[in-house]
């Protein structure tokens, strides 16, 4: 189902547009502005914070300096908890909700124990995943693996946590357990353990989760298909696990003599468009993401709460919507690919 945008939000967009607009050839706009249509269309209202984040392009970026030398996003130090804390949401049978205010982990109830999907900062993990889990009434001893989508620390900042106090089994792809290596961190980062492939499958108890290589946002971004339940329904989460367009800000770790923006639009394009094809074979009807932002999590947690017997589930949002999502994220990559000279 797509909505018309709002008017106030078409005027703010048409002028983000039109600023950069003057700075491109002719032939090379109406490319971009199609591919940026075609994404505002996909996106809807309900879509509209991933289309800001991605289709509107950032100021120039600034020259190589010492703040962007490293490969993940600045690392906050210790912010006060009031600033970041979220409570614990429990959003299908077998997943909850235990992220921060900004940014979701997601935990995944199976047979046989827990996996924890991106367990935030090193600051926050405790508090959030641990915590968590302990408010909604499940064992965090029981954490048998956490999947990290990719090594920047506000995903992978509370792995090495995980890893010393459960002994959780860590999953990362080769490429980001390389990314993690490299990285200046202030955050203590887990120990190389379990290195997956595309296809890889997490298999606990009777759960089984499978990870697909959608590199772009990193060169190793893991996104997971997850099998859901809602009383006696079934669903099933696309989970896209890296979306922003990091090359375009932190430049100095990501443009290479042999990976020029064109290098990681094209990344992100192809794999955008092939988790498209992966969810709708999986007939994924959940989208969801690890910041609350893109993923509707900041109205629909909340709704949880009101929810009642026989309601409509917030985030059961159809797979017609799903490849929407995946529609703006390459759309958006389209035109960003399309303005590099
Ligand atoms: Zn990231």
């Amino acid at each position: 189902m797509k909505r018309a945008p709002s008017v106030a939000w078409a005027i703010g967009l048409g002028a983000a547009i039109a600023g950069f607009a003057a700075d491109v050839p002719s032939a090379q706009k109406a490319d971009v502005d199609a591919h940026v249509a075609k994404a505002r269309t996909a996106a809807g209202d309900d879509f509209r914070a991933v289309f800001d984040r991605l289709c509107v392009p950032p100021a120039p970026a600034p020259g190589p300096s010492p703040a962007s030398s490293t490969a993940a996003p600045a690392t906050p130090a210790r912010p006060a908890r009031a600033t970041w804390h979220a409570d614990p949401v429990k959003v299908f049978d077998n997943l909850y909700f235990v992220g921060q205010t900004e940014y979701s982990a997601w935990a995944v109830l199976t047979s046989a124990g827990v996996i924890v999907i991106d367990p935030l900062f090193d600051y926050s993990v405790a508090d959030e995943v641990v915590g968590g889990l302990e408010t909604l009434g499940a064992d965090p001893a029981t954490i048998k693996y956490v999947i990290v989508s990719h090594g920047h620390s506000d995903h992978a900042g509370g792995a090495s946590f995980l890893q010393d106090r459960y002994k959780a089994r860590v999953i990362l792809s080769a490429e980001d357990w390389d990314l993690m290596d490299r990285t200046k961190a202030s955050w203590k980062k887990p120990r190389r353990d379990v290195v997956a492939a595309d296809g890889h499958q997490v298999t606990l108890g009777d759960t089984t989760l499978t990870l697909h290589k959608t590199p772009g946002h990193t060169l190793g971004t893991f996104s997971t298909i997850i099998p859901l339940r809602d009383g006696a329904t079934r669903h099933t989460a696309a989970y896209w696990g890296g979306t922003a367009f990091n090359w375009l800000g932190n430049r100095a770790a990501y443009i290479t003599p042999e990976r020029q923006d064109r290098f990681w639009f094209d990344q992100y394009i192809g794999s955008a468009q092939r988790f498209r094809r992966v969810a709708a074979d999986a007939k994924a009807d959940v989208l969801l993401s690890n910041h609350t932002a893109f993923d509707g999590s900041k109205t629909k947690l909340p709704a949880m709460a009101t929810r009642r017997p026989g309601d409509p589930h917030p985030y059961v949002i159809g797979p017609e919507a799903v490849s929407r999502y995946l529609t703006v994220a390459e759309e958006c990559a389209l035109a960003g690919r399309a303005r590099v000279p």
